[in-house]
């Protein structure tokens, strides 16, 4: 979990009132709270798009991959990368010199758009404006971009089945093999599987990500050695612990299986031992008043979706059958007890089920007093947010890096806004001068004098617009050297800082 949202439950849930931060990235004189006023870090700050009254709210929600457990991507990705690469060459037929490819697990970056059928990466601004765009691994030209993209503003969605989003740190890997394979099909057509084009190519790495994740291929790898994969966080107990104090209720909704919740939250959740080790048992679960493994977000928030849920015996990882939630015991059962001791734990757990069945085990009565915090725009936020009702909170680990960043940079920044100031001061005189040129009568030599400074002002024009360019793109490469600023597309939010705003508003 990023450290501004921990920061805003930990330290401030107890209180009622999160204020808003509308200074748009300039170092906040405005805290987190109204009582507020102590320093912290800026990257650690709190940022709302609005105001969130936290005495409304009795239940509070985590998903765990990516949020709770912020995975290394470094160790993490790049097992899902070596592990695609060889379902690739193993079970898909491409070749094996696949197997010596390398994984620069800093290249891509969240926001960015793949267009499946070209083999290009996009990154768009909040308009679905294509503002950089590669093709495999090479820059396309001003040219390209605009013949390509110019003139799809209106018509293209930018959506599936022909681009894919990648919206979630899960997706880095792939969307990195994807622009090796581009590269590697355009300069060597023979070798990639008879009959393989971009979009194929596309849906091979997808597939392959896909039983990465479902075969255990990352799974049993983490779970032999968490620490390698998994970033420790010992904020994350003393958060829950304050949140339970304060009589909210707490709950898990994840959609990894009950064996693997298990080992990442103890991961996270148990105390380490003298020499650093962890004793595995389910002590994390007194955090939580009900966790619900294996459930299928998005498809979870639908309220009237019909899902069956099933009761997970802890120990053994057995599942029950219940009735929408309520132990249920079975005809014949020998050994009922399994089944009430369920009614007796603190915290129960779950497979599956849909938003009602939480509800209902929470006594919950207006979904606006749930708050749900995800990493995924579109499968935790998006559909809880818009459809349901919940109160959300997105984390953004990026976030932290971006901010100190704008800080760091605040005087190139300002530099930035004076040339900008200035291109605009510039057009709008020459928009005036031709204006007075156009429609009041002048004498000539007045005209001629207006001419020549309308053909100045161009000059200085376009010397200040190209200064200005530049100085952004230097800007934007101090982010990414290639993707620039995740939250900004030149001058205009991102794609992704505008459907962040979409989900969170
Ligand atoms: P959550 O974020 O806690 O809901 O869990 C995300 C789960 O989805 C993890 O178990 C991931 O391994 C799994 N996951 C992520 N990407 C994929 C995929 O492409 N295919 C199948 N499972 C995935
Ligand atoms: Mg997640």
């Amino acid at each position: 979990m990023d450290h501004s949202a921990r920061t805003m439950l930990g330290d401030k849930a107890s209180k009622s009132h999160l204020t808003v931060n509308t200074n748009g990235g300039e170092k906040p004189h405005v805290w987190s709270s109204s009582e507020g006023g102590c320093q912290i870090d800026i990257g650690k700050q709190i940022f709302c798009n609005r105001s969130l009254n936290m005495k409304n709210i009795i239940a509070v929600g985590f998903d765990m991959d990516y949020t709770l457990a912020q995975y290394k991507p470094e160790t993490f990705e790049s097992l899902a990368y070596e592990g695609t690469i060889r379902k690739l060459v193993y079970n898909l037929g491409y070749p094996q010199e696949l197997l010596e490819w390398t994984f620069d697990w800093k290249y891509m970056v969240r926001g960015l758009v793949l267009d499946k059928k070209r083999g290009n990466i996009l990154k768009m601004d909040r308009h679905k404006y294509v503002k950089v765009a590669y093709h495999g691994f090479k820059e396309l030209s001003k040219e390209d971009k605009v013949g390509t993209y110019g003139n799809t503003l209106i018509q293209d969605s930018f959506d599936e089945p022909d681009y894919a989003l990648i919206d979630t740190l899960f997706s880095l890997a792939e969307a990195y093999l994807f622009a090796q394979l581009v590269d590697f099909r355009d300069n060597n057509p023979g070798k990639v599987p008879q009959g393989t084009d971009y979009s194929r190519m596309y849906k091979d790495v997808r597939a392959a990500v896909d039983l990465c994740h479902r075969d255990g291929t990352l799974k049993q790898m983490v779970a032999k050695n968490p620490k390698r994969y998994i970033n420790e966080d010992t904020s994350i107990v003393p958060m829950l612990k304050m949140l339970r104090a304060s009589g909210r209720s707490t709950f898990l909704v994840t959609n990894s299986l009950w064996d693997y919740t298990n080992i990442v939250m103890n991961f996270l959740c148990a105390s380490r031992t003298s020499d650093g080790g962890i004793t595995c048992n389910f002590d994390w679960l007194q955090y939580f008043d009900v966790v619900i493994t294996g459930s299928a977000k998005p498809g979870f928030f639908h309220e009237g979706k019909h899902a069956n849920i099933f009761e997970v015996e802890t120990e053994s990882g057995m599942l029950l059958n219940t009735d929408n939630g309520t132990p249920m015991p079975q005809v014949g059962n020998t050994s009922p007890k399994v089944l009430l001791k369920g009614l007796n734990k603190s915290c129960r757990v779950f497979q599956g089920g849909s938003v009602g069945h939480l509800h209902k085990l929470l006594s919950i009565e207006s979904s606006s007093q749930v708050l749900y915090v995800g990493d995924h725009i579109y499968g935790d936020i998006l559909r809880s947010k818009k459809v349901l009702g919940w109160r959300t909170m997105l984390v953004v680990p990026e976030l932290e890096r971006e901010v100190e960043l704008l800080w760091e940079l605040r005087d190139m920044r300002k530099q930035l806004r004076l040339l900008r100031n200035e291109r605009d001061l510039v057009e709008d005189q020459i928009h005036h001068l031709k204006w007075a040129l156009k429609f009041e009568s002048l004498r000539n030599d007045e005209k001629q004098k207006m001419t020549s400074a309308v053909g100045e002002l161009e000059s200085h024009r376009d010397q200040v617009r190209l200064a200005h360019q530049q100085a952004q793109w230097e800007c934007h490469q101090k982010f990414h050297k290639i993707w620039g600023q995740l939250m900004k597309t030149g001058y205009q939010n991102s794609h992704f800082a505008h459907q962040m705003g979409l989900t969170m508003a």
